[in-house]
């Protein structure tokens, strides 16, 4: 018999239908003989909308009551799919986060999970039940009820997967898995059948919003297999894990675009030891975090550095810019929020190369200009003007013969 976790997102239990959906497809699992955890969000939007209640009384709540009043919505959740597996004559019970003992540090919002006491969810399950775990939450060892941050159902369900050695979790959304690119971007993007915890994190972080990037972290650390599956549906979905030696024959799996970032520029910073230092340590002392650096010498006695940064974080990152630019004596100081950052993924670019060639060139055949490059062992991103990146994202997947299926 094989413990399999499967993990149920809010808007697959929107509404009363959706919950017995989901309800039958979890009998389905438990009757094929095996034991089944599931781990639900709230509701729909029922966190959005806890949150805008609580905007409407104050700008600056407790954070200790921000948690008491989020993890609320999964509460509902667990009861009512409880109810309607019960409808199915099927044995199912539910708990909060707390109840089964995940035991989380005490940052209130965004806690890290330390400990998960599996004894109560083996004892339920071996009396015959479908457990159903509150997703997102915890307690600190004090007793204080703690959320996991935004998303953070994914990371109970990989951490259940991981503390019950489940043979793998199943995160089920509204989608049918993970795409080689935003199918809304790229209408002929394909699905991916399976997929490494590396390739995955490079996508997140890229802007492809297809799972909670810590999760991730946790599934790559203890190595739990991840399938990305459609709930509406049977189909097999993407299936995340560890790198195999066949991944490495496809050189490009995914390409992805984020438009969530500006380039600032420093003009004529003087070029001697410790000028980048100075500048990248105010910004990391202030909490910015910086995504690509450029800064190339030139025949003078200065040089230009440009960098990007989140665009969220532009209206905190530029006091303290402007600061160390006065400071350093910069002559001109430009920030550009118009820029899109187009990436390349893959593991198969440790094994072959010409990669960052073909890029540059699908972007020169649609005269798409380049601002920034930047490259780790798996990715390549550019960064081009904003307007273009559904151009470029287009182009890059073409040229990669992502679309068709056939990869090269
Ligand atoms: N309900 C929480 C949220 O909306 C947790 C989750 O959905 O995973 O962020
Ligand atoms: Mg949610």
């Amino acid at each position: 018999m094989s413990l399999i976790v499967q993990k149920f997102g809010g808007s697959s239990v929107a509404n009363v239908e959706r919950i017995q959906r989901v309800a039958r497809r979890v009998v389905k699992t438990r009757q094929a003989g095996n034991q089944v955890v599931v781990v639900v969000s709230a509701l729909g939007d029922t966190t959005d909308d806890l949150i805008t209640l609580a905007e409407q009384i104050t700008k600056k709540p407790s954070e200790r009551e921000m948690d008491m009043l989020l993890s609320t919505g999964e509460q509902v959740s667990v009861a009512l799919l409880a109810l309607a597996i019960h409808e199915l004559n099927v044995k199912a019970i539910s708990f909060t986060g707390p109840q089964v003992g995940i035991i989380t540090d005490k940052f209130h919002t965004k806690a890290r999970i330390l400990n998960v006491n599996t004894v109560r969810i083996r004892k339920a399950l071996k009396e015959g039940n479908v457990v159903i775990v509150a997703g997102f939450q915890g307690k600190t060892e004090g007793e204080e009820i703690t959320t996991l941050g935004r998303g953070g159902s994914d990371l109970t369900a990989v951490a259940l997967a991981k503390a019950l050695k489940a043979k793998f979790c199943e995160i089920y959304t509204d989608v049918d898995g993970i795409f080689t690119a935003d199918p809304r971007l790229v209408p002929d993007a394909q699905k991916i059948q399976q997929i490494s915890y590396d390739e995955i994190l490079e996508l997140a972080s890229l802007g492809a919003k297809v799972m909670h990037s810590r999760s991730i972290e946790v599934g790559k650390k203890f190595n739990v297999p991840i399938y990305v599956r459609n709930s509406s549906h049977e189909g097999e979905g993407t299936l995340i894990t560890k790198e195999t030696k066949k991944m490495e024959d496809v050189v490009v799996s995914g390409v992805a675009l984020a438009e969530d970032e500006a380039k600032i520029t420093m003009f004529s910073v003087p070029d001697k030891p410790g000028v980048a230092a100075e500048i990248f340590a105010k910004l990391a002392k202030a909490n910015i975090n910086v995504d690509m650096i450029i800064q190339n010498k030139t025949q003078t006695h200065s040089t230009d550095i440009s960098f990007t940064v989140f665009k969220n974080e532009l209206s905190k990152a530029m006091p303290v810019v402007r600061q160390t630019a006065k400071e350093l004596k910069v002559a001109q100081l430009t920030c550009d929020e118009k820029v899109a950052k187009v990436s390349v993924v893959g593991v198969g670019m440790r094994s072959h190369s010409g990669i960052a060639a073909r890029m540059f060139a699908a972007l020169a055949r649609k005269k798409i200009n380049i601002q920034m490059i930047s490259t780790s062992e798996i990715k390549i991103s550019c960064v081009i003007e904003a307007g273009r990146g559904k151009d470029a994202l287009k182009e890059i997947h073409k040229e990669f013969g992502l679309g068709s299926g056939k990869k090269v």
